[in-house]
C-alpha cells in the first residue's frame, strides 16, 4: 500500500491485497494450488508452508493491523497457541501463565505439557507482581491475557512486557478479546500477539482459524515448528478470512459501542447485581483499560440479582442467541457456569468469582434499541418467575 500512515479501516480494506493483474478484478483473487512449478529449487511453495499467495497476503494484513513485522495464518487458534508456545518452550523450561486463560489453553498446559518436561506455573491474580513471584531461572516464556473470560479482568500488558524483558524472557499474549482494532501490545513491548480468528477476525460465526504475529526472528521460529506440526488454513479459508476483516474496524467499533451503552444500561437495572465491563468507570481498572485500550471492546459480562435464574432469563431472549462461542456480528450469550466451567466444582467457581447468575455477553452489531428492548423483556420475565 502507498499511503504512508494508513488507518484501521484502510489497512482492514486494502493491505496485503493481491493485484488481479489478469482481470483487474478489485479484490485479491484465490489460488487454491497446493503444488507450484518450479521457479528456483529452493522456493517450494506449498499451503502446509505458510508460503501460498494467499497465506502470505492475509499475513501481511494481520501483521499490518497488529503494528508487527511478520504474522502467520493458523487452522485454528488453538494451532496458534500450541504452535507458539512450543516453538519457544523445551524440555526443561518453565513456563508462567495468567491464572485467568481461555478453557483450550489451560487444557493445552494441564493435559499434554507434563509428558514433554516443561514445568508452568499459573499466576494468583493478574497484577505484574503475580507474574514476577513466579519467574523461576528455567522461565522462558510469559504468558497473558486481557481483557479476560469470562471476568474482563485487566492486566498491565506494558509492566509484565518490562519485567519479562529485564529479564530476558519472550511474553506472548492472546488478544482474540480485544482485538487488534482495540489494543496492539507490540506498542506495549509484547514480542508474540497471538488471535483465534474465529472471533473478531473473522466476526460471523463461520470460519475457524489462528494467528500470531510479532517480530521477524520470533515468526521464523515458530513457522519452523509450525511447518512440522501442520497447522495451517486451507486457502480458501485464507480468502474468506481476508475477506472477512475487510469489515474488522467498521464491526468492532459498532461493538465497543453497543457493548459500552448496553454495560450501562445493565448497570441501572434493579434485576442485575453487577457489570463487569473495563469501559464502565466501576471497573477497579478502568483507568488502566483506558491507557492500553482504544477502545474497550464488545464483551461484557453480568450478574443477575439473587435468586434470578440465569438459565431461564436466557430461554426468554428473543433476538440474543445461547451460544458458547463469541465475536461474531450477531449477539451471544452463554452461563460460564453451566458450560465453560461446568467442570469445576461450586467451590471452585466460587473461589474464581464465577457465581450461578453470571452471564457472559458477546455484544454484536444489532441496533441497541432492539437489544435493549430484548433484555428488559427477558429480564422482567424472569423476575416474575422468582415472584411466583
Ligand atoms: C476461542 C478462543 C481461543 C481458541 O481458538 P480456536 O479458534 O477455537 O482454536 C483462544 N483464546 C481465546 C481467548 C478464545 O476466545
Amino acid at each position: 500500500m502507498s499511503n504512508k500512515n494508513p488507518g484501521v479501516n484502510t489497512i482492514c480494506t486494502h493491505e496485503g491485497e493481491i493485484k488481479d493483474t489478469t482481470y483487474q478484478g478489485v479484490v485479491s483473487p484465490l489460488y487454491m494450488a497446493t503444488a507450484y512449478a518450479f521457479e528456483d529449487v529452493e522456493a517450494k511453495r506449498y499451503p502446509r508452508y505458510f508460503n501460498t499467495p494467499n497465506q502470505l497476503a492475509l499475513a501481511r494484513k494481520i501483521a499490518a493491523l497488529e503494528h508487527a513485522e511478520a504474522a502467520l495464518v493458523f487452522g485454528s487458534g488453538m494451532a496458534a497457541i500450541s504452535t507458539a508456545l512450543l516453538a519457544f518452550l523445551k524440555k526443561g523450561d518453565h513456563v508462567v501463565l495468567q491464572q485467568t486463560l481461555y478453557g483450550g489453553t489451560f487444557n493445552l498446559i494441564t493435559e499434554e505439557f507434563d509428558r514433554f518436561g516443561i514445568a508452568y506455573s499459573f499466576t494468583e491474580g493478574w497484577k505484574p507482581s503475580d507474574f514476577e513471584g513466579c519467574i523461576r531461572d528455567n522461565t522462558r516464556v510469559v504468558y497473558l491475557e486481557t481483557p479476560s473470560n469470562p471476568l474482563l479482568t485487566i492486566t498491565d500488558i506494558e509492566a509484565v512486557s518490562a519485567l519479562a524483558a529485564e529479564r530476558g524472557l519472550i511474553t506472548m499474549i492472546d488478544n482474540t478479546f480485544a482485538s487488534p482494532v482495540n489494543q496492539n501490545p507490540i506498542d506495549l513491548g509484547v514480542d508474540v500477539v497471538i488471535h483465534s480468528a474465529t472471533k473478531y477476525l473473522g466476526g460471523h460465526s463461520d470460519i475457524l482459524a489462528g494467528a500470531v504475529a510479532g517480530k521477524q526472528v520470533y515468526i521464523d521460529r515458530i513457522l519452523k515448528l509450525g511447518i512440522n506440526l501442520g497447522g495451517t488454513l486451507s486457502d480458501y479459508t485464507v480468502w474468506l478470512l481476508e475477506r472477512s476483516i475487510k469489515t474488522l474496524g467498521l464491526r468492532v467499533k459498532a461493538q465497543n459501542r453497543n457493548a459500552r451503552k448496553l454495560a450501562k444500561f445493565l448497570q441501572k437495572h434493579p434485576d442485575v447485581a453487577r457489570v463487569y465491563y473495563p469501559g464502565l468507570k466501576s471497573h477497579p481498572d478502568h483507568e488502566l483499560a483506558k491507557k492500553q485500550m482504544k477502545g474497550f471492546g464488545g464483551m461484557l459480562s453480568f450478574e443477575l440479582s439473587d435468586g434470578l435464574d440465569a438459565g431461564a432469563f436466557m430461554k426468554e431472549l428473543r433476538l440474543v442467541k445461547p451460544a458458547m462461542s463469541l465475536a461474531g456480528v450477531e449477539s451471544t450469550i452463554t452461563s460460564p457456569a453451566l458450560t465453560s466451567h461446568s467442570l469445576l466444582t461450586a467451590e471452585e467457581r466460587k473461589a474464581q468469582g464465577i457465581s450461578d447468575g453470571l452471564l457472559r455477553f458477546s455484544v454484536g452489531i444489532e441496533d441497541r434499541k432492539d437489544l435493549v428492548e430484548d433484555l428488559e423483556r427477558a429480564l422482567q420475565k424472569t423476575a416474575a418467575l422468582q415472584d411466583k
